[in-house]
Formats: C-alpha cells, sequence, structure tokens
C-alpha cells in the first residue's frame, strides 16, 4: 500500500479512485502526502501568505441553511448591521497596517439597497486608497448585473462556496425551495467567471451523509471549473440548527481537521498556483490549525477585522472565535506564528493568482 501511495504522489493530477485512496492515507502515507503538498506550494508560490483582512459587516440573512448558525429562523443571534462608518474605519485599519485586501462577507440579502449600498462603499474604500485596497466579496448569490456592478465598481475577487459539488447532498443541507437552488449557486459561480472576478469556492469537510466519494467529486469540481480560489473548511455542528440532530453520526472534530488538510494537500498538488485559505474553521478546532494547514499548502491568512463587539454574533458554528476569545490576530502575532513554520507575510501586495491570469489569457471562462 505504501507502495501505491508513492506512486499516485508522482502524478500532478488525479482520477477520483485516486483522490480516494489518498483521503485515507494514514501514518507514513499521510506525511508523504504533506510533505509532497509542501513541496509543490513551496515551488510554485513560496513559503508565504497574503492577508484579507475580514470585515463580517452584517449577519442578517435571508436564507435558511440548515447547517448555519446564522440562517433566517435562528432567534438566537442578536441581529447587526455594522454602519458604513464602521466598514470603512475597518478598511482603513487593514489599510494602514499593510493588509493589503480586505474580504466583506455577510449573510445573504438580494436587494437594490443593498446593490447600492455595497456599490457605494465600494466607491468610497477604491477612494481613500487610491485604488490600493484589494477587495473580495462574499455576500452571496445575486443577479449578474448585480455581480457587474460591483465589478464595475472595483470588487475583483468574490468568494462563493458551493458547500456541497454533488446536488443531492446539498439538497440535504438546505431548505428544498427555490431560495436554496444548486442550480442558481452554480449560475452563481458561472458569471462571477464571465464577468472577469478571480472566482473563488469551497465546501464543508466532514458534512452529515457526506461520503469520501463526495469530497473526491468536490476536489474535481473545483479543478474541473478551473477555479482560482478555495476557501474550505470542516463543517462543525452548531446547537441551533436542524442538522444538530445528526451529531452523533459525524466524524469525531479531530478527524474532520485532518480531511479538511488531507484536501488542501490534494488540490495543491491538482492546481498549484490557486489561492487557497486557511480556514477559520481549522483554526477553531486546532488553535495551530491555520499554521497546519499553511504549511501543506493554504496561502491566504484573514485575520478577522471586525469590530469585537459584534463577533459573538457572526456564530457561524460552535466554538467559533468570539468576543471573549479573540485570537490575536495582529500582524505581529501572526508573524511569530508563521515564523515558526519558516513562513513570511507579504505585506503591501494582492498576491492574485497567477492561476488568473493564465486562465484570462487562454480566453477560459
Ligand atoms: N452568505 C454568504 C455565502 O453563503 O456565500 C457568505 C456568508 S456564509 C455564513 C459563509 C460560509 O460559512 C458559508 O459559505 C459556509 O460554508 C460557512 N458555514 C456556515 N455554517 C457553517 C458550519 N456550521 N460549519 C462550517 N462552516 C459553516
Amino acid at each position: 500500500m505504501a507502495n501505491s501511495i508513492k506512486e499516485l504522489l508522482k502524478q500532478d493530477d488525479f482520477s477520483k479512485d485516486d483522490i480516494v485512496k489518498l483521503l485515507h492515507a494514514e501514518g507514513e502515507e499521510k506525511i508523504m502526502l504533506f510533505q509532497k503538498s509542501a513541496e509543490v506550494k513551496e515551488k510554485y508560490i513560496g513559503k508565504r501568505v497574503w492577508l484579507r483582512g475580514l470585515i463580517e459587516f452584517s449577519n442578517v440573512c435571508s436564507k435558511d441553511c440548515l447547517y448555519c448558525g446564522i440562517r433566517k429562523s435562528n432567534k438566537n443571534p442578536e441581529r447587526y448591521d455594522l454602519t458604513d462608518d464602521e466598514i470603512l474605519a475597518a478598511a482603513q485599519f487593514a489599510y494602514e497596517s499593510g493588509y493589503a485586501s480586505i474580504a466583506l462577507q455577510s449573510g445573504e440579502l438580494e436587494s437594490p439597497f443593498i446593490t447600492n449600498r455595497i456599490e457605494n462603499l465600494l466607491n468610497k474604500v477604491k477612494k481613500f486608497s487610491n485604488g490600493e485596497l484589494g477587495i473580495t466579496l462574499s455576500v452571496g448569490e445575486q443577479e449578474p448585473e448585480v455581480y457587474k456592478k460591483w465589478f464595475d465598481a472595483g470588487a475583483h475577487r468574490y468568494l462563493l462556496r458551493i458547500e456541497a459539488s454533488n446536488p443531492v447532498l446539498y439538497k440535504k443541507i438546505h431548505p428544498d425551495n427555490k431560495k436554496h437552488n444548486f442550480r442558481r449557486r452554480l449560475d452563481c459561480l458561472q458569471s462571477l467567471q464571465d464577468i472577469g472576478y478571480q472566482a473563488g469556492t469551497g465546501v464543508m469537510i466532514g458534512l452529515p451523509f457526506q461520503t469520501t466519494e463526495d469530497l473526491a467529486n468536490d476536489l474535481l469540481f473545483m479543478r474541473d471549473f478551473d477555479i482560482d480560489m478555495v476557501g474550505m473548511g470542516p463543517y462543525i455542528e452548531h446547537v441551533d440548527t436542524p442538522l444538530i440532530k445528526y451529531a452523533d453520526k459525524l466524524l469525531p472534530l479531530k478527524e474532520r481537521f485532518e480531511l479538511t488538510l488531507k484536501m488542501i494537500a490534494l488540490l495543491r498538488i491538482m492546481m498549484k498556483d490557486i489561492n487557497m485559505v486557511a480556514s477559520t474553521a481549522q483554526q477553531t478546532i486546532d488553535p495551530e490549525g491555520r499554521e497546519k494547514s499553511v504549511e501543506i499548502g493554504a496561502n491566504i491568512i484573514m485575520p478577522n477585522i471586525t469590530p469585537g463587539k459584534y463577533r459573538d454574533d457572526y456564530n457561524l458554528y460552535a466554538n467559533k472565535p468570539g468576543s471573549d476569545n479573540i485570537y490575536d490576530d495582529s500582524v505581529s502575532n501572526l508573524e511569530a506564528r508563521l515564523a515558526l513554520i519558516d513562513t513570511e507575510i507579504v505585506y503591501g501586495k494582492w498576491g492574485d493568482t497567477k492561476h488568473y491570469e493564465k486562465r484570462r489569457k487562454r480566453g477560459g471562462r
């Protein structure tokens, strides 16, 4: 068996069966996988990370995803919406700290008011930073005209996780109605690419009903969609969500964590030059989760710069860092932690993917 994994790891790309095999790698084989992905990362990206200051600007959501703590039907979180001034102050902080990029994330709302508000914010961020601050949006499904408006106003990256690339699994973790439609999510991802965004997607790992084959297909989906950025992380159950009833059927958290590392490692080997986030959910399970993800393939860290008083209410899953346990996400702390794995932070640079440039030159989607 050790041999066959060794042979597999000489390849640059994998079939579904290969991926399933590699996702089951343990012990020495797992170490071989992580060594290979770390080598690929070093060769194509370097031992470096880029920052995106994360502003979780609102937890108001019109959707009812069965796994998510800020789903519309959950009456427990206090709903908040940062003022424009609070958002701009956080963006200014990121700019002055040399983060070079921010990521604006919220629950999903679609309305002319939201469209104009975000367009206005984008204009203001671009203005005060002389166009220097890069902007990633992650505000869910919208009409193509809305995506285009925001792109023209200066957003150039968009993160929209497909959550699960198997439509049957997707249906099991979402309400079965028009507002939670797999096809629409896919169409949204497609229009983001068509408009010219660096398009990012991702999945949750360790969901109830999810099989290893599903995870293998998730990676093939990302490869075939020719995605520029990926943010994938472990599913962590939340007590106020319908999926909590399957909590006793889940893999232990530690195994979901390890499986996520393997997914990151495999995708790094398959898609050498994409941007990959070390997720907060990994850090929630293991305090060194982000560093471990960076070591084996991730190259983007999103320090949370949402004002502290709102953080308890962006409670997507159990134990997500809130106001009582805000990790020290200051750059000095991050620098010190990353130095332990011989990795440096690149300041003042967007860190856009070579993959994106190549895809556009090829005239790809
Ligand atoms: N509404 C936007 C969207 O769906 O693209 C962005 C906000 S949404 C809350 C951000 C991400 O949180 C989702 O894409 C989902 O993968 C993740 N998430 C939600 N609930 C989670 C859970 N219980 N465990 C892990 N991740 C979760």
